[in-house]
C-alpha cells in the first residue's frame, strides 16, 4: 500500500470545504478590522486583547473553551487545546502572532482596516503578516470541532475523531516587537500552551514562481541577529576650520566599511536549497542556481541579476552571509560645531554558526586598528539563529502535503532572513516550521507585501492554502 492511499485527504466533501473557506475569509476580513498595531498607539492600546477576545468567541461558538490571557495590560494571547488520545506522541502546535505593524493610510489604495474584498484579494494590514494564517489555523481548528460534534462529543473535553494527538492554538501579542510581551511571557508562564512535538508558524510554503516552476520554500532555520551601538570619538572644533577627525566624516567611514556586502557562507539548509531549486529548475535557470551554490562571488553576483528580479536578489544574498545593516546615525548639535561624537546603530543578521563574539570580531575587522581605536561597540539586543530539523516525519509530511495539493509543485526548506516568534518555541524545544501554505499567482510580489502599504493576499491562494494545513494537521495527528 502506498502512503498516498493510506493518508486522510481533504479532496472529498467539497460543499463542506466551501463553507470552511467563505468562514476564513469572514474570519480574515473581522481580524483585520480590529487594528492590533504594534506598538500600541495610544487611543487604541487593547488590539490584541481585542482579536484575542475576537478570536476566542469563533472558538466558542465551535464548541471550544479558549484562554485568553493578558500578559501585560492590552497584550492579549488566546489558546486553545483539542484533545487527541495521545497514542502518537506531543501535540501539534499552531502558531501565530495577533499584532501588526502600523499603517498610515497615506498610499493605500483601500483603507488599511476595511479589510475591502476586491480584485481577488483581501486587503489590508495584516493579510499576509500574518492574519491570514491566523484565519488559516482557525478554520482547521473550527473544522475539528465541528467533527467531534457531528460523532456526538463534546469538543472542548473529549478526544477528536481519530486525532492521536493534541492540537493546540496559540495567537500571541508582541511579536512585532520582539514577542517579549507575548509568546516570550507565554514560554516563562505558560508553557503549557506552547509545549509540542512540533509547531507551524508563519512564513514558509507560499508559492515562488522561478522560471515558470512553483517552488514552495518551507521555513525551518532563520537567521539570529545582533544589534550594536557603535560610539564614534571625534574632536570638537569650530566648523570653519574642517577637521579630519570629525566624529561625523569617521562615522561616515564607519558606515561605507560595514556596508559592504561580507564574503558569503553557505549553511547546509541554504545549499540543500539551491540544489533541490536547481534540479527543479529548466536548463538556464538552473545553471544560474548552481552558480549561486558555487561560493564563487563573482559568478553568484551575475546570476542573481540575470535570474532574479530585485526582490528575490535581495533575500537570497541575504541568505548566503552574515549581513550588517546601518540603520540609525546621530551626529551633530549645531551647523558650524564641528561633532566631537557620533553614533551608529548596525542590525548585523548572523547565520547559523556565526557567534555574537565572531560578529563582534568582524566588525572589529572590517573597520581595521585605526578607525576601531576611536570606536566604542557596544552589543544592544540579539537572539541566536534558530534551526528545525528536515529529517522529522513532520518535515516530511509538510513536503509531501504540499506535492499532493500541487503536483508539479517543488516544495524545499529554506531559511528566512528575518527573525520570528519561532525564536521563543527554541526555548522549549519545539521544532518550529514556517509553513502557512499559499498557493499564489505566478507575478504576486509577495514578500513586498510585508509591512507595506497594500498589503493583501488572493482570495484563491487562501482557499487552496486550507485543505493543505487541514491535511498536515490530520495526517500528524492521526
Ligand atoms: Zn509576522
Amino acid at each position: 500500500m502506498t502512503t498516498a492511499e493510506r493518508l486522510p485527504s481533504a479532496a472529498v466533501d467539497e460543499t463542506t470545504w466551501d463553507r470552511a473557506r467563505a468562514g476564513l475569509v469572514e474570519d480574515l476580513r473581522a481580524l483585520i478590522r480590529i487594528p492590533s498595531v504594534n506598538p500600541t498607539p495610544a487611543d487604541a492600546p487593547d488590539g490584541e486583547l481585542r482579536a484575542a477576545r475576537a478570536i476566542a468567541d469563533r472558538l466558542v461558538d465551535a464548541g471550544l473553551r479558549p484562554d485568553v490571557v493578558e500578559s501585560f495590560p492590552g497584550r492579549g494571547n488566546v489558546g486553545a487545546r483539542l484533545r487527541g488520545d495521545g497514542s502518537s506522541g506531543g501535540p501539534l502546535l499552531l502558531l501565530s502572532h495577533l499584532d501588526v505593524v502600523p499603517a498610515p493610510t497615506a498610499g493605500w489604495t483601500h483603507d488599511p482596516f476595511a479589510a475591502d474584498v476586491a480584485d481577488g484579494y483581501v486587503w489590508g494590514r495584516g493579510a499576509v503578516d500574518m492574519k491570514a494564517m491566523i484565519a488559516l489555523e482557525l478554520a482547521v481548528v473550527r473544522r475539528l470541532a465541528d467533527e467531534a460534534r457531528a460523532a456526538g462529543r463534546d469538543p472542548a473535553a473529549d478526544p477528536i475523531p481519530g486525532l492521536t494527538r493534541d492540537v493546540l492554538f496559540a495567537a500571541t501579542a508582541d511579536e512585532e516587537a520582539g514577542g517579549n510581551q507575548g509568546i516570550g511571557w507565554l514560554v516563562e508562564h505558560r508553557p503549557d500552551w506552547l509545549r509540542a512535538d512540533g509547531a507551524l508558524n508563519e512564513c514558509g510554503a507560499v508559492a515562488t514562481t522561478v522560471a515558470g516552476t512553483r517552488l514552495y520554500p518551507i521555513g525551518v532555520a532563520e537567521k539570529g541577529f545582533e544589534v550594536f551601538r557603535i560610539r564614534v570619538r571625534g574632536t570638537w572644533g569650530h566648523g570653519s576650520m574642517p577637521r579630519s577627525d570629525n566624529a561625523a566624516v569617521l562615522a561616515a567611514e564607519v558606515i561605507r566599511r560595514l556596508a559592504e556586502p561580507g564574503a558569503p557562507r553557505l549553511t547546509p539548509v541554504m545549499t540543500r536549497f539551491l540544489d533541490g531549486a536547481a534540479d527543479a529548475l529548466p536548463g538556464k535557470a538552473a545553471a544560474g542556481v548552481r552558480a549561486l551554490a558555487s561560493g564563487d562571488v563573482a559568478a553568484a553576483e551575475r546570476a542573481l541579476d540575470a535570474l532574479c528580479d530585485p526582490m528575490y536578489a535581495r533575500a537570497l544574498r541575504a541568505l548566503v552571509r552574515d549581513t550588517i545593516s546601518p540603520d540609525v546615525v546621530h551626529a551633530g548639535v549645531k551647523y558650524n560645531v564641528i561633532p566631537g561624537e557620533a553614533t551608529v546603530e548596525i542590525d548585523c543578521r548572523v547565520l547559523p554558526g556565526t557567534s555574537h563574539e565572531a560578529m563582534e570580531a568582524e566588525i572589529v575587522a572590517r573597520l581595521g586598528p585605526q578607525l576601531a581605536a576611536v570606536c566604542d561597540i557596544e552589543p544592544i539586543i540579539g537572539a541566536p539563529p534558530v534551526e528545525a530539523p528536515t529529517d522529522t516525519p513532520l518535515y516530511r509530511l509538510l513536503e509531501r502535503t504540499i506535492r499532493d495539493h500541487d503536483a508539479d509543485g517543488v516544495p524545499l526548506p529554506v531559511m528566512m532572513p528575518f527573525a520570528t516568534d519561532a525564536k521563543h518555541t527554541a526555548k522549549l524545544g519545539v521544532p518550529t516550521y514556517g509553513f502557512s501554505p499559499l498557493r499564489l499567482e505566478p507575478d504576486e510580489r509577495f514578500l513586498e507585501r510585508f509591512h507595506a502599504v497594500d498589503e493583501r493576499v488572493g482570495l484563491d491562494a487562501l482557499r487552496w492554502g486550507l485543505p493543505v494545513l487541514y491535511d498536515v494537521v490530520r495526517r500528524f495527528c492521526g
